[in-house]
């Protein structure tokens, strides 16, 4: 599995799946959030309101799938990240569960290529460089056969500069 970073708005990114950092609503939000179902159209909220009615809420390092509307992806990967609270431990584990359940559902879904933002490091204040080692290690250890190629596609120069300095790249 090859894996890249690079800085830009993941709704222009082409991969088979884009990850979306969601929150328990699944409803949309701010961030990158807001950037995918404004980019994606209101064929992603329909089918999140679908989710919502049928197994309720999202829980926090959970995932599920949906189109990707208007995007060029062919499926978003919503999942919901921790919010910072301290509690370090637990946090680091919730957001680890987030890469590797969206794996796992793109792996489902025959996805070559996955594209991941920088999940929970926006209003949900995760330490980033905290963030970026787990983000990495979780993909790292992910087995799979059919996944080619991991995106993390950063928003902001320090995001960028924390990932190319892990992956010596
Ligand atoms: P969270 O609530 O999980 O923290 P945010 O959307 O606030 O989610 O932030 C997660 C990351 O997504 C942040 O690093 C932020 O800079 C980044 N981000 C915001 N908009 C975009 C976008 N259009 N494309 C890629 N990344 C984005």
């Amino acid at each position: 599995m090859k894996i890249e970073v690079l800085r830009a708005d993941i709704t222009k990114i082409k991969a088979d799946a884009i990850v979306n950092a969601a929150n328990t609503s699944l409803l949309g939000g701010g961030g990158v959030d807001g950037a995918i179902h404004k980019a994606g159209g209101k064929a992603i909220l329909e089918e999140c309101i679908a989710i919502r009615n049928k197994q309720g809420k999202c829980a926090t390092g959970e995932a599920v799938y949906t189109t990707a509307g208007n995007l060029s992806a062919k499926f978003v990967i919503h999942t919901v990240g921790p919010v910072w609270n301290g509690d370090q431990e637990k946090c680091e584990r919730l957001l680890a569960n987030c890469y590797r359940n969206s794996l796992l559902l793109a792996d489902q879904l025959n996805v070559k290529v996955i594209a991941f933002p920088n999940i929970s490091t926006g209003i949900y204040k995760f330490p980033k460089e905290l963030a970026a080692k787990i983000a990495i290690d979780t993909v790292k250890h992910f087995n799979t056969a059919g996944i080619e190629k991991v995106l993390f596609v950063c928003f902001d120069e320090g995001n960028e500069e924390i990932y190319k300095r892990l992956l010596n790249v």
